[in-house]
């Protein structure tokens, strides 16, 4: 693809997100995090060059070789992977913009700690298992108020945005759409959160009509 043809390409995959968010209301806006998993730092940079500022990688080690490989370009850099608590370090390192995957309390105390040691802050999302699904991470939807409440109250120096879901892995639409009803009924009762981070390639314009405003697109935005 040329660089124009790039464009055109990613111009309807982000009227894709205007027609779906659009439904939900005109006051509805829902950011793009461009999931670079899978791609090269000249891919970044393309997609860069036509607008996109927000990126997402789901191991630390690329993230921290990407974001060390592009750090003369502004961009804005999410981890959205499970973080093991060795790896802690090393993603704080990077002071990435937002950590999307925190997926238990025992981790938040873990990560709370090596805050404090640095003096720093984190944003990040509580991730829920809303399909409650063995292979997926996140806590349970029945304890995730509670548990979100507590890193509030226990870890001052993790800012809580909001949650994070990855829709139920199946074909069935209605289970899917069950699966971010879930987390967004969860997002509404919380205090202060204002990000609700649902949606990837397949499945992102309905999670948008189901309330998303943050959606992490990987294979659609490098057109894989
Ligand atoms: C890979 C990944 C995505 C993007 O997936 P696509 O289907 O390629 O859009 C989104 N969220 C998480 C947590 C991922 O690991």
């Amino acid at each position: 693809m040329t660089e124009i043809e790039y464009k055109l390409y990613i111009d309807n995959v982000i009227r894709r997100v205007e027609t779906a968010r659009l439904k939900v209301s005109n006051h509805h806006i829902v950011k793009i995090v461009a999931v670079s998993k899978y791609s090269t730092c000249q891919e970044i940079e393309a997609l860069y060059k036509i607008g996109q500022r927000a990126f997402g990688e789901n191991k630390v080690q690329d993230l921290k070789e990407k974001a060390n490989e592009m750090n003369d370009l502004p961009l804005e850099w999410h981890f959205i992977g499970n973080l093991q608590k060795n790896k802690i370090n090393n993603l704080l390192d990077i002071r990435p913009a937002l950590f999307q995957a925190l997926d238990s309390l025992e981790l938040a105390y873990e990560l709370q700690k090596k805050l404090v040691s640095r003096e720093m802050s984190l944003d990040v999302l509580l991730q829920i298992n809303s399909a409650k699904e063995e292979s997926k991470h996140g806590v349970m939807p029945e304890s995730a108020c509670g548990i979100y409440k507590q890193i509030q109250e226990e870890c001052p120096n993790i800012n809580l945005k909001g949650v994070m879901s990855i829709g139920a892995h199946t074909d069935n639409k209605e289970i899917i759409q069950k699966s971010f009803e879930t987390t967004h009924t969860i997002f509404k009762q919380l205090e202060g959160a204002t990000i609700c981070s649902m949606g990837m390639s397949g499945d992102f314009e309905l999670a948008i009509e189901c309330g998303s405003n943050m959606v992490r697109l990987g294979s659609i935005m490098f057109n894989k």
